[in-house]
């Protein structure tokens, strides 16, 4: 396997960055993830529109021209031979002497960029069988809507649901609401067939996925509601799932342990997730 790493392309097992990476010592960087499928980057444009928004967000500077960057993500993916899979890109603020305030004198922000190899039909036979999803409280920062690499807290959600036997964890605020998933954004079924998912403020970040699957639900004539619900709605929901890019559309089959609907993935889910690809927006890799 081969990664970027500031301008060379390395074998991944040698890939590293400087001990005084501010990404590596301060999480102060913000990262973006890109589904690949059948030789396609599936909703590219969305991917680094938001990584500009982080960005610009932080004051961050763009490590190299936007069109640069799709050539670097071009190459990794080529290198490692991905047809389906996913490709990593990472913006740090650059190497400087650790200080927690911005480096004074000018540093070239830093970017890395790995891509992945995925068997589709592992994939698609994980989302065939749904996931369990358990509950934890939103302990996170008031500004998720920047992808920041300043994960811990999702770390420790995702940690938790493994040893729960769950595959996701939903961050719920104190009026028992949903915010989103440790690394997916949260949606239901209601009984009349309508989706809904939280609006997109600061709070969740404004997922790509989301974004299309919203596309996806209008060609399907399905209506969207952007509305906060609560974890009982969920659990008496017609049907509950995920999406996120490497995830696309992922069943949920129960919450904190209780069965949704009948405990198997939903009709709907279903359609969103085999329609999806046909209106997701795929920039050719080569
Ligand atoms: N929320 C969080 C916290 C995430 O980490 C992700 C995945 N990056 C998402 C939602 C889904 O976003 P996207 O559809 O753009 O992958």
């Amino acid at each position: 396997r081969i990664a970027y790493v500031n301008g060379r392309y390395v074998r991944h097992a040698d890939a590293a960055v400087h001990v005084e990476d501010r990404g590596y010592q301060l999480a102060d960087g913000v990262y973006e993830v890109c589904e690949i499928k059948r030789g396609y980057i599936v909703d590219e444009r969305g991917h680094l529109d938001r990584l500009d928004r982080s960005m610009r967000e932080l004051r961050m500077d763009w490590p190299v021209e936007r069109k640069a960057m799709e050539l670097i993500l071009r190459e990794v993916i080529r290198r490692n031979h991905v047809r389906n899979g996913m490709v990593y890109v990472q913006v740090t603020r650059g190497v400087a002497p650790r200080d927690h305030a911005f480096p004074t004198k000018p540093v070239r922000s830093a970017l890395v960029v790995t891509a992945k190899r995925m068997d589709p039909r592992a994939v698609e036979a994980k989302a065939a069988k749904g996931m369990a999803v358990i509950t934890v409280p939103e302990n996170r920062w008031e500004r998720v809507d920047i992808k920041t690499i300043g994960l811990l807290p999702n770390v420790l959600a995702k940690q938790a649901a493994v040893e729960a036997g769950a595959g996701e964890a939903w961050f719920v605020d104190p009026d028992g609401t949903v915010k989103e998933g440790a690394s997916t954004n949260a949606w239901i079924v209601t009984k009349d067939g309508s989706l809904v998912t939280r609006p997109a403020d600061h709070g969740i970040l404004r997922g790509i996925t989301r974004a299309t699957v919203m596309k996806v639900a209008d060609k399907l004539g399905l209506r969207v509601e952007e509305r906060v619900f609560s974890v009982e709605e969920a659990q008496a929901a017609r049907e509950a799932f995920v999406t996120s890019a490497t995830s696309l559309v992922s069943p949920v089959v129960s919450i904190n342990g209780k069965p949704v609907a009948n405990g198997h993935p939903g009709s709907v889910a279903r359609s969103l997730r085999e329609a999806f690809f046909e209106i997701a927006e795929k920039s050719p890799t080569c």
